[in-house]
């Protein structure tokens, strides 16, 4: 027996076509609300937010690696980032002249989390380790003061004169390597600039404690070390000289 056709507007046209619409809709939805979570392009809230969640997830776990920042966009929202926008707060990017030292911090961590891969490594270190990342990041947030607190006064005439030409080079395959380039590409304070001076210090004592660690955890004569010596002759960023 046939259904006869509802006619235009009647009941049963408005049930059938419901599915449709709320499908249509819910697709609208979905593709609207598929976050991008930024893992190196943090805003300034999620990356001081990133860093205290790393530090809380080691104190309660003892195993601080890896580092990864945590920023996430939802277009269906906001052109706040989803936490600013449930913390009412201003949702400030990275200062664009901080970009190639954000990359040659990424560079450093991606470096450090290899360390934690090594056969033989043990929680202990893995927490002497995250101390010296927290040592890190505090230089960095001095990094991120000097460019927010309007210290650099024509901000426009600073970039033009730190934009490098170099490229990165394709087909790099270490993680730590191609951020290095990528910092390498990117807008930064020269070695030889003022106010740098404290950063290239911080990324010294880093290499310098991390290696003290690796010194005091395994014998000179265990089979790790000469994997552990390469990998500390591996730092990404070139180091000021000592004397
Ligand atoms: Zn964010
Ligand atoms: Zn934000």
């Amino acid at each position: 027996m046939s259904t006869p056709s509802p006619s235009p507007g009647s009941k049963r046209t408005r049930t059938e076509s419901t599915p449709s619409c709320a499908r249509v809709a819910a697709e609208h939805r979905r593709q609207m609300s598929m976050p991008v979570v930024h893992t190196e392009t943090p805003c300034s809230a999620c990356f001081r937010v990133s860093v205290a969640n790393w530090f809380a997830a080691h104190e309660s776990a003892g195993f601080p690696v890896p580092f990864a920042f945590y920023c996430k966009q939802d277009t269906d929202q906001s052109r706040k980032c989803v936490g600013c926008f449930e913390s009412k707060g201003n949702c400030i990017q990275l200062p664009v002249g901080l970009i190639g030292h954000r990359f040659e911090l990424l560079a450093v961590l991606a470096w450090l989390a290899e360390f934690c891969r090594i056969p033989g490594m043990v929680p202990e270190a893995t927490s002497e380790l995250a101390l010296k990342v927290r040592n890190i990041m505090g230089a960095f947030f001095k990094l991120l003061e000097q460019h927010q607190a309007n210290e650099i006064a024509d901000y426009a005439s600073w970039l033009a004169n730190h934009q490098p030409e170099y490229r990165v080079p394709l087909g790099n395959p270490v993680k730590w390597h191609y951020l290095w380039e990528r910092s390498r590409a990117c807008p930064k304070l020269q070695y030889s600039e003022e106010n740098v001076n404290f950063w290239m210090a911080s990324l010294a004592n880093f290499h310098n404690s991390v290696s003290a660690v690796m010194a005091a955890l395994f014998d000179p004569t265990s089979a790790e070390i000469r994997r552990i010596e390469q990998h500390l002759g591996d730092f990404p960023v070139p180091l000021p000289l000592t004397f």
